[in-house]
């Protein structure tokens, strides 16, 4: 009974559960479909694409020690799945098509289809859980509803953890030779440039890779994560999020990985331990949100009133957000590193984030498409999550009153400036108090070549505070 391990966002082979299931059930092959038309429309990053092939290629050579022949098809959108994938089963007489859940509406869409279609040849697709460790629709409120609160969500998922435990599964083991030639993953596709080799240096493709950036993580900085994430010029956070977000790594594997420098414990022991579960229950936290509130993979709000928001249509400052020249030192310096190195701190995401959504009331749906669009570790879920969060929009979200002050968050999280300086090299002659606010200092004294100011940070809170409040006086 031959299986095809269709790969997606998994792109690995330990601890895989849709891998693990077909390799069980009998002789495996493997499929990677490539879909430049899909991933236009959902605004995949030239270097999330790229960190895709070269992990492709990375997989190819893990699946080849274990007899997996890999066979990569082209389905232009995903319209076009159902017909590749089946064609594909009977062109090697599969009998069953095994893939991890993947949860936007269109994945799920996708999903359907080819499940459709797959049945009229009398070919099962089974899909297992593996991006989650609990199942959406599965931690509901007592009512059998979603959480929309993080703390209430966090609170059932401690409950079941307590009781289950999600393990890691066993390394899977090599099958006999199928003699199916594999095929060679590309080195690039159309529409997606490749990026620069210092982008690529700084994310190495791979499991291996991956795990090694893991164990380094849990070995050296988990244990005061708590006290350094917030600070940008550290290395206090695990940088995994790319991983987790292409599936290089699983997030049972970062569970057990901070397990075992807790001694076991989750909610209590190790601060740090504590606090960097937490997130990964904050990335868990936001997919559920999308499944239980599918309006959010339409771009809709969460909070529908908002959709009433008198966004302000200002091209030259949103350009000026997008290419890190607004005059606000923090928000610019963020604004290069999306693109220098298509990450962003998590601190500074949501700097820049309120920054575009309340300092500018711009559109949030513009912040969250640029992000998309440059992100190495762009995620539909937590990307919306962190926008609607940021813009007050979202479940859970900051209160619309609690604008940041991006020079005070500056001062607060970069004292000495050592971020700053690393990516606005005009303005490192500067010393640590001026640095936050050259444009303090007028022309003559600042910075030339520095912009100054967009935006006069009180007037435009005002702004931002008003447009919220007449949105709050209408709903009333
Ligand atoms: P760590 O601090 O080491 O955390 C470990 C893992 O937990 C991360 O790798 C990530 O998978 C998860 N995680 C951490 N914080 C969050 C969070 N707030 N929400 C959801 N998951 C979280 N994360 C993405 O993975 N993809 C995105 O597209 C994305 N867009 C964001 C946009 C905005 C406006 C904001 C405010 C946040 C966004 N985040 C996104 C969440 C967070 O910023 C990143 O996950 C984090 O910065 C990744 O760095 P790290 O791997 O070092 O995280």
């Amino acid at each position: 009974m031959r299986q095809l391990m269709w790969f997606r966002t998994d792109l690995r082979v330990q601890d895989n559960s849709a891998l693990h299931a077909a390799m069980a059930a009998g002789p495996t092959l493997a499929l990677y479909l490539v879909s430049p038309g899909q991933w236009q429309a959902h605004d995949d990053a030239p270097a999330k694409v790229d960190f895709w092939l070269r992990n492709l290629a990375t997989l190819a050579r893990a699946l080849g020690r274990l007899n997996v022949p890999l066979l990569i098809r082209r389905a232009e959108t995903w319209a076009d799945a159902p017909s590749v994938v089946r064609d594909l089963c009977r062109e090697f007489d599969i009998s069953s098509v095994q893939v991890n859940e993947e949860y936007g509406i269109n994945e799920t869409h996708r999903d359907r289809q080819v499940a459709e279609r797959l049945a009229a040849d009398g070919i099962v697709l089974r899909s297992h859980l593996d991006q989650l460790f609990f199942r959406p629709g599965s931690v509901l409120t007592q009512s059998g509803s979603y959480f929309q609160v993080y703390s209430q969500f966090r609170k059932v998922c401690y409950q079941r953890l307590h009781i289950a435990m999600p393990s890691c599964l066993p390394p899977p083991r090599a099958q006999d030779e199928l003699g199916i030639r594999s095929d060679t993953p590309p080195a690039m596709v159309d529409g997606f440039p490749t990026p620069p080799e210092s982008l690529r240096q700084l994310w190495p493709a791979g499991e291996e890779a991956a795990l090694e950036r893991l164990d380094a993580f849990a070995l050296e900085e988990l244990w005061c994560y708590e006290k350094r994430r917030d600070f940008p010029a550290q290395p206090g956070t695990s940088q995994l999020s790319p991983y987790l977000a292409a599936g290089v790594l699983s997030p049972r594997q970062c569970l057990h990985a901070a397990l075992r420098n807790n001694q076991g414990e989750f909610d209590s022991g190790n601060a740090g331990t504590v606090c960097w579960i937490n997130e990964l229950l904050w990335r868990e936290f936001y997919k559920h949100i999308l499944v239980g509130y599918p309006r959010i993979s339409r771009h809709r709000p969460f909070r529908q009133e908002t959709e009433a928001l008198a966004w302000r249509h200002a091209p030259d400052e949103l350009e000026a957000w997008q290419q890190g020249r607004t005059g606000v030192p923090i928000v610019d310096a963020a604004m290069r590193q999306l693109l220098a190195s298509g990450w962003m701190h998590n601190r500074l995401r949501m700097v820049v984030a309120m920054f575009l959504t309340k300092n500018l009331l711009i559109d949030w749906r513009e912040g969250e498409r640029w992000f998309m669009r440059h992100l190495i570790d762009g995620d539909l879920a937590a990307n919306n999550g962190g926008w609607q969060w940021s813009a007050s929009t979202g479940t859970d979200a900051a209160p619309y009153f609690r604008i940041f002050n991006p020079i005070s968050q500056s001062q607060k999280f970069d004292p000495d400036g050592r971020f700053l300086r690393q990516w606005l090299p005009e303005l490192a002659h500067l010393d640590k108090r001026d640095i936050h606010n050259p444009g303090s200092l007028g022309g003559l004294f600042g910075a030339p070549g520095y912009p100054p100011p967009l935006v006069d940070l009180s007037a435009s809170r005002e702004r931002a505070l008003a447009a919220f409040r007449n949105l709050s006086e209408r709903v009333v």
